[in-house]
């Protein structure tokens, strides 16, 4: 299925990232050899599968987790590392979907993500460079700006989140030398360095008990007459992990592949994007407010961490700085020509909402399609699976009420006709005044 160590973000660069190049020492993990038993199945080695695995075993089930690549080189351990409270979809977005009443039940809930996280770091001294420095929405029109200043209102109304605080062009100039039109600060943001916490995950979870194999792609599902449970098949004979209950499984070639109803239940709600960073040596934290997201940060040794532009096609950039420059030139003209250390990119899960969408087909349980926004609520996913898988499914439940709708055009026209709806939307903000 052409899985190397990257994984499904071949050609993405990992390998070349500023995170690979400043993490933390971590033990390897054993490739998957003969038949294991477990309680639980977890399949995907991110924050969503780590935090899956910790949690379930601190209820005491039996863990194994499979790791097609090495454990945090999904997107876990290559994003932005913005640790941003909230859901993709803004709290004006959820109001007009659910009313205000369950809005704000889901928000809050989404929003528990940020303290789970900080918990987790502090418990577990995961050495991450978590800085809590704020999180400001750059607007780059005036209809931006209008935008950002409903945002706020509705938070402060609805949501009782007074925290959002609108600032002038000259004010968010002070805090970002970018000349946005206004801004929407909210001071309970922060960032983190994504590998180093997605490493602590894991070492928090083999310190309760997970197995952890890496190199080892589960690519089938089945269901065995002699295992009332499911049999996840890793790659070659042999290798082959009960699970006598559940499994959870991320997006991942395994759903993806399967027959089973998951599988193909899972495929037609999200699609990938292809996003790309870059690091430079010099001197900021933000985010440009549009379709298509520029965000930027500054790393614990002084980088510039900048991500820009988005790829719908299954193909990697065949120059991924190259590929990101004008973004950051656009956003910092001062920066023109300016050396480039690092480079490189990773896949987003997003669906047609922009919410996440998680729950269970049967005794398969599933998160994905964060759609950009899931350094946090990865984590907080995976809780909540484990919370469903050990008997309390109540607030699962309530947050697979957000299950997106498929993306139109059935097997053969969903792919391109995203591509094409994409691209209009990022030709739009090229247009928007
Ligand atoms: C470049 C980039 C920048 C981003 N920036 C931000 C940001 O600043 N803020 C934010 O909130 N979010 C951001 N995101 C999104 C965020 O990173 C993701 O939402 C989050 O990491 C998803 O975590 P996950 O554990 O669900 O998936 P992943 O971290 O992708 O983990 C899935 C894992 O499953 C493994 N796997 C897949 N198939 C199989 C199989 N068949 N068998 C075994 N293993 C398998 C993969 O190798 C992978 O390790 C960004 C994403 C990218 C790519």
């Amino acid at each position: 299925m052409g899985f190397n160590s990257e994984g499904f973000n071949s050609g993405l660069d990992i390998g070349k990232s500023y995170y690979a190049a400043t993490a933390n020492p971590s033990p390897d993990h054993p490739a998957l050899q003969g038949d294991v038993d477990a309680d639980l199945v977890v399949v995907g080695g991110g924050c969503t599968g780590l935090s899956a695995a910790l949690h379930a075993a601190e209820r005491g089930l039996k863990v194994v987790l499979l790791e097609g690549g090495k454990i945090g080189w999904g997107a876990s351990g290559r994003n932005g590392g913005q640790m941003i409270p909230g859901l993709r979809k803004g709290a004006k977005g959820l109001v007009k979907l659910y009313g205000p009443e369950r809005a704000k039940v889901l928000f809050d809930l989404a929003f528990e993500a940020r303290g789970l996280v900080l918990d987790i770091i502090e418990r577990h001294a995961i050495d991450c460079d978590l800085r809590l420095t704020g999180h400001l929405v750059g607007a780059v029109n005036g209809s931006d700006l209008r935008d950002l200043e409903e945002e706020a209102e509705c938070l402060a109304t609805v949501m009782k989140f007074p925290h959002a605080e609108i600032l002038s062009a000259a004010e968010a100039r002070s805090k970002v030398d970018t000349p946005y039109h206004g801004a929407m600060y909210e001071p309970l943001g922060g960032h983190m360095h994504p590998l180093n916490y997605t490493l602590g995950l894991a070492r928090a979870a083999v310190a309760v008990g997970v197995t952890i194999h890496e190199n080892s792609v589960a690519v089938r599902l089945e269901r065995e007459p002699s295992n009332p449970g499911f049999d996840i098949k890793g790659v070659g004979p042999g290798k082959t992990c009960r699970a006598g209950g559940r499994c959870a499984a991320q997006r991942t070639g395994a759903a993806r592949q399967q027959s089973h109803h998951a599988g193909r239940q899972l495929h037609r709600r999200h699609r990938a994007a292809g996003r790309q960073m870059q690091c430079h040596p010099g001197q900021c934290r933000g985010i440009r407010h549009a379709f298509v997201v520029n965000y930027y940060r500054m790393s614990a040794d002084g980088r510039l961490l900048f991500g820009g532009g988005e790829r719908y096609t299954p193909s990697p950039p065949a120059d991924i700085a190259g590929f990101v420059r004008p973004h950051m030139e656009a956003t910092f003209p001062q920066l023109k020509d300016c050396r480039i250390d690092h480079a490189w990119g990773g896949l987003v899960s997003v669906t047609t909402s922009r919410l996440p969408h998680v729950g269970h087909y049967g005794e398969v349980y599933f998160a994905h399609g964060y759609s950009g926004k899931g350094v946090i609520l990865s984590t907080l996913s995976g809780k909540l699976l484990a919370e469903a898988m050990t008997g309390d499914a109540s607030r699962l439940d309530l947050f697979s009420t957000l299950t997106p709708m498929p993306f139109p055009g059935g097997t053969a026209l969903r792919g391109p006709l995203y591509v094409l709806g994409m691209l209009w939307y990022a030709m739009r903000d090229r247009i928007k005044h």
